[in-house]
């Protein structure tokens, strides 16, 4: 790919004890920005739409893995301020399909040194996630994962109600309607802090010399003779190579400006937290047939999820009836959190496919490619999906991504994630 001249590397303060130590005695004056807020130039090789995790880890790898730098990355937003900065932060690898075993556990082992990649504390917790199995069928899937993942290679194991308790003794595994009758357990899986997985990205690929361009909204994708040329922003028109589409709820509205569908639905989904108390649990705990999900942050709020509206929206918000199912699950889960005072709540868009999982791909558009569909668990996949979708833009072909293509919906070849992904995160 040919490469216009990239603007100069951007110097960082490098981050580390003796740096804070070094600051501490000159009143912090030394820091430099974390990144830069540039101004569009005419063309760049690759222009990324999106500056969720998605679109900046496919920025960082086309850099760090593929030499190429003259990239943008146009947020209509602020960087993070999508699905990435509000969502659970559940990171785990234990899906039943070889190819997203594949891909998720690319990232979650990416995850485990990715404050050192990065130089920036991303606050990687592996400290293990379970699903609780509370249907004999629950049962059956879940060991039929756990065997799955024993042939990828993703350490997951079935575990009795007995080490459930051990294990999150908050919890009632006798409940009231489904007992807790065994557990798939993932015990490198956990959660990192969602902001700081953006802004590390986006501060390597400052450093790299890379634009990421806030307040710029794409409102057009141009062409000639099926190519890709460009986009029109609301900054004016700027050229590209290639274009990577990375804007989750949006996937559809923008593959419209491009001029191909795509087999997708944005839906809202939301998530709450509790008033912050003492460390009380240390592991992920998802309970699918009552529908909700918890963890405790590090600041002692209590997070929690449950599913997604059922009707295809953009608001950003999710509804009430969501709220008190999701709370009536968990408190028949966690009798105690029946005492919590709720903090806050919010929602965003997530982008849902037939099957449940994602789409890394060519599209129709002569050098437009599409990374979307992560639906409600995308946050886990940052850095791998990042790594595959830059390979993709830069070589043509990803072993990673590989059977993710738009081309699976018209030849039949699903990779059907319902069950690990349908409704859990
Ligand atoms: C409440 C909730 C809980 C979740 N919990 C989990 C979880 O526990 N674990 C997990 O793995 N995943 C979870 N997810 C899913 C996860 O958040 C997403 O899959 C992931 O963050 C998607 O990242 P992204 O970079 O693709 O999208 P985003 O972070 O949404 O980034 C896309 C960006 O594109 C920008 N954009 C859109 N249109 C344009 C345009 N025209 N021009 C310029 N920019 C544009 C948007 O402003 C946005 O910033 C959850 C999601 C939600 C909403």
């Amino acid at each position: 790919m040919p490469s216009e001249i990239p603007r100069m590397k951007r110097e960082m303060s490098r981050y580390s004890v003796f740096a804070v130590a070094r600051e501490a005695f000159r009143d912090h004056q030394g820091w430099t920005r974390a990144w830069g807020s540039p101004e569009p130039k005419r063309k760049y090789d690759v222009i990324i739409i999106g500056a969720g995790g998605h679109g900046l880890a496919t920025a960082y790898y086309l850099g760090k893995n593929h030499g190429i730098r003259n990239v943008a990355v146009l947020e209509k937003g602020w960087l993070g301020g999508g699905n990435t900065g509000r969502n659970t932060t559940i990171i785990r690898s234990n899906y039943l399909q070889d190819p997203s075993a594949a891909i998720y556990e690319k990232a979650r082992s990416l995850y485990e040194d990715l404050s050192q990649d990065l130089n920036y504390n991303v606050m990687f917790s592996p400290r293990g996630v379970m699903m609780l199995a509370q249907t004999e069928h629950e049962i059956r899937g879940y060991k039929r994962t756990a065997h799955a993942n024993a042939l990828q290679g993703v350490a997951t194991e079935f575990i009795s109600p007995a080490r459930v308790k051990q294990l999150c003794p908050i919890m009632e595994i006798r409940g009231p309607r489904y007992p807790v009758l065994g557990a798939l357990w993932q015990p490198r899986g956990g959660t990192a802090r969602h902001d700081a997985v953006a802004w590390g990205y986006a501060r390597k690929c400052s450093e790299m010399g890379m634009d990421i361009i806030q307040k710029c909204e794409v409102t057009g994708v141009r062409s000639q003779g099926g190519k890709v040329v460009g986009v029109t922003t609301s900054r004016g028109d700027i050229d590209c190579d290639k274009l990577g589409v990375v804007v989750a709820g949006h996937s559809g509205h923008v593959a419209d400006m491009a001029g191909f569908r795509l087999p997708i639905e944005s839906v809202a989904l939301q998530a709450l937290v509790s008033e912050p108390i003492k460390p009380c649990m240390d592991v992920v705990v998802m309970a699918n047939t009552v529908h909700g999900y918890m963890s405790q942050s590090d600041k002692g709020e209590m997070v929690i999820g449950g599913g997604t509206d059922g009707y295809n929206n953009y608001t950003q918000r999710g509804s009430f009836h969501h709220i008190e199912e999701t709370v009536r699950a968990l408190v028949e889960t966690f009798p105690m959190i029946s005492r919590l005072k709720m903090l806050r709540q919010w929602g965003g868009i997530v982008d849902v496919t037939g099957d449940r999982s994602p789409i890394l791909s060519k599209t129709p558009l002569e050098n437009c490619f599409i990374n979307c569909g992560w639906g409600t668990g995308g946050f886990k996949a940052i850095p791998g999906s990042g790594w595959g979708m830059a390979e993709l833009m830069a070589t043509g072909y990803s072993p990673l991504t590989e059977a993710f293509g738009l081309d699976r919906f018209s030849e039949g070849r699903f990779i059907d994630e319902s069950v690990a992904a349908g409704v859990a995160h």
